[in-house]
């Protein structure tokens, strides 16, 4: 079964007077339980490609279909619904609330679907990134690495089909960037968790089982 499957995309922004073509006709797509990575020099649009995929934005036109449901003709509240049942994101500046503790910050998107508070469930989450032992500490007191564990841990909270991230280690240093990458290895290998990265790294592009590659708001060979 195709996770992912887009059909012609395009999206265009206006500025002003101004047009950017910044998807051109993008079909490609994804099997459940791959890691993907998405390359290209920058402005090659992968990040808009993985905010349409990740329901975050509206294309100009073409198809998006994940698990074979068609995401465009879904009202506006039924696009938030089946976006925090199923996508969990993970970006470069990790995104956490503060003011919470890690397992608070985990615990956020299941209250947002409607979950009753897992505190186990998160706990459980926070151990499997390695992060058990830290889980009463708020951001502030955890270092860049950690932080972007309790991001991983509260994106895979709703126990999303994809888990979606754009240069999540592009803020931390190599030996740190090893391990998140190996605990996304982990996740993709143990979990069967599909993943899609976009990254401008090729050793990181490495590491996934296959590479899109993109330029000019296409996508190459
Ligand atoms: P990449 O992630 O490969 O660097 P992006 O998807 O961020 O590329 O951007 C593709 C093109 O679209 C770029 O030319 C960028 O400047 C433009 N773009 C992206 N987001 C916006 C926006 N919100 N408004 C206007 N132009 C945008």
């Amino acid at each position: 079964m195709k996770i992912i499957d887009t059909i012609y995309l395009k999206k265009t922004y206006r500025l002003g007077r101004i047009e950017v073509n910044a998807l051109n006709g993008v079909t490609t797509s994804a099997d459940e339980g791959e890691f993907v990575a998405i390359m290209g020099p920058s402005g090659s649009g992968k990040s808009t490609f993985l905010n349409l995929v990740g329901m975050l934005d509206i294309p100009s036109s073409g198809e998006i279909y994940l698990n074979g449901t068609d995401t465009i003709k879904m009202d506006e509240r039924t696009r938030t619904e089946y976006r925090l049942k199923n996508i969990g994101f993970v970006f470069q500046f990790f995104n956490l609330f503060m003011e919470l503790t890690a397992v608070e910050n985990v615990m956020f998107p299941m209250m947002l679907s409607g979950h009753p508070f897992h505190r186990e469930r998160a706990e459980e989450l926070l151990e499997i990134v390695g992060l058990n032992k830290r889980s009463n500490h708020l951001p502030s007191e955890l270092s860049g690495g950690e932080q972007q564990r309790v991001a991983i841990a509260r994106a895979l909270s709703n126990k999303p089909k994809l888990l979606l991230t754009d240069e999540p280690t592009a803020n931390l240093d190599t030996k740190i960037t090893r391990e998140i990458m190996e605990l996304f290895r982990t996740l993709n290998h143990d979990q069967h968790q599909t993943i899609i990265m976009v990254t401008h790294n090729p050793e990181l592009g490495e590491m996934a089982d296959r590479i899109i590659h993109f330029r000019d708001g296409k996508v190459e060979g």
